[in-house]
């Protein structure tokens, strides 16, 4: 068949079989960050120290892979109970990111009348994926400064009776913890599951593990690739057996590959110098904040998180967005992703170096 006409018998398929609402999606946008100060995706950007390095890719040369991982990962498994206090009396399931894990969930509960709820912005990967498995979505939007609406969503708990609710802690896109009592109140509103998801949990002060103890219908969500590890793709889930059990059931046999175990193994043997790598993002967060505060036309919200959102008074957004990447700083800009964020970007603290990049170029965009 000559190429043209084979293009069009495809179409011709696709726009039959594809379901339409896929068809009309946008697929996931990630920026092309070469030769830029990438500060758009929450990444750490600091390496292992040499020697480390060495030692890991010692471990990494002694592996083969013409035999299928762990299934189920133990060793891992093991690692994270160790570095991350979590209780033997929970369970735990490993995800290709902690992406795959909100599919995993979403999946074994889907259903006609499922409904899946969580406050908005918050992370998109909630909505994105009740969709491709066709539940119905609900977001309830933030209050005042992106704080969480405790009324709004008691009423729409009560209301849609959802079986999944999902609550980044801290918060993506707005870097705030909702807080401990709010949290404990939607849990136990809550008629289904309740997933406080912790991918920022390293730069908060915060851990959700501890209320497993209180709930039923509570699952906490972890992932490695805010720490310094966004390459591995691994995430976490903890909870009672009774969930891990059944969610496990819809996991693909093998979705953790074999050097991500190696490594992941490798680098919770290692925590303290990702630990230490955080305690300085810390402070350099603090740092930027502060320096964000001061110039004229922005504002800055804290963050609990490795990143600080803020919005543009002046400039519009997109157009401070475009003129950040021409001078060679790849931010996130969030304006146009949810009404609560109009005006609004995104930046990831960077190492000093970057982050003073980041201030020269933004201040003098302003001025
Ligand atoms: C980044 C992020 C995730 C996903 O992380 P993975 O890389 O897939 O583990 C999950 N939740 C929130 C709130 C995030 O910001």
């Amino acid at each position: 068949m000559p190429q043209k006409e084979l293009d069009q018998a495809v179409q011709a398929r696709v726009e039959k079989w594809v379901r339409s609402d896929i068809q009309s999606l946008k697929a996931y946008q990630v920026a092309d960050a070469s030769g830029l100060i990438k500060l758009d995706a929450m990444e750490n950007p600091y390496t292992w120290e040499e020697e480390l390095k060495q030692q890991w890719l010692a471990e990494m040369q002694q592996q083969s892979l013409n035999r299928y991982p762990d299934p189920s990962g133990k060793s891992v498994v093991a690692g994270l109970k160790e570095v991350f206090g979590i209780d033997q009396r929970y369970d735990v399931l490993l995800g290709n990111g902690s992406d795959e894990l909100i599919q995993i969930i979403i999946a074994a509960l889907a259903a006609d009348n499922l409904t899946v709820l969580s406050p908005e912005p918050s992370f998109v990967m909630y909505e994105m994926i009740a969709k491709f498995l066709r539940v119905n979505y609900v977001g309830v939007p933030l209050g005042n400064d992106f704080t969480l609406d405790l009324t709004a969503m008691l009423d729409a708990i009560e209301a849609h009776q959802p079986g999944v609710v999902f609550l980044a802690q801290p918060n993506n896109p707005t870097g705030n913890l909702f807080g401990e009592e709010k949290v404990r109140r939607i849990i136990e509103a809550s008629p289904g599951l309740v997933v406080v998801d912790e991918a920022y949990l390293a730069f908060a002060e915060s851990n959700a593990l501890t209320l497993l103890a209180d709930y039923s219908n509570l699952v906490v969500m972890r992932t490695l690739s805010k720490v310094g590890l966004a390459g591995l793709r691994l995430g976490f889930l903890v909870g009672h057996p009774g969930w891990i059990n059944e969610l496990n059931k819809v996991r693909l046999p093998y979705n953790i590959n074999q050097l991500t175990q190696v490594s992941a193994q490798f680098a919770l043997l290692h925590y303290n110098q990702l630990a230490e790598q955080i305690t300085q993002l810390v402070v350099d967060r603090e740092r930027l904040f502060e320096s964000l505060q001061q110039l004229e036309g922005i504002t800055v919200w804290p963050s609990q998180a490795n990143f600080l959102l803020f919005r543009s008074l002046t400039v519009p957004a997109k157009a401070l967005h475009q003129a950040l990447i021409k001078e060679g700083v790849l931010i996130k800009c969030l304006d146009g992703a949810h009404p609560l964020l109009t005006g609004c970007l995104r930046v990831t603290v960077g190492a000093p170096a970057e982050n003073e990049a980041f201030l020269k170029v933004l201040s003098a965009l302003l001025s």
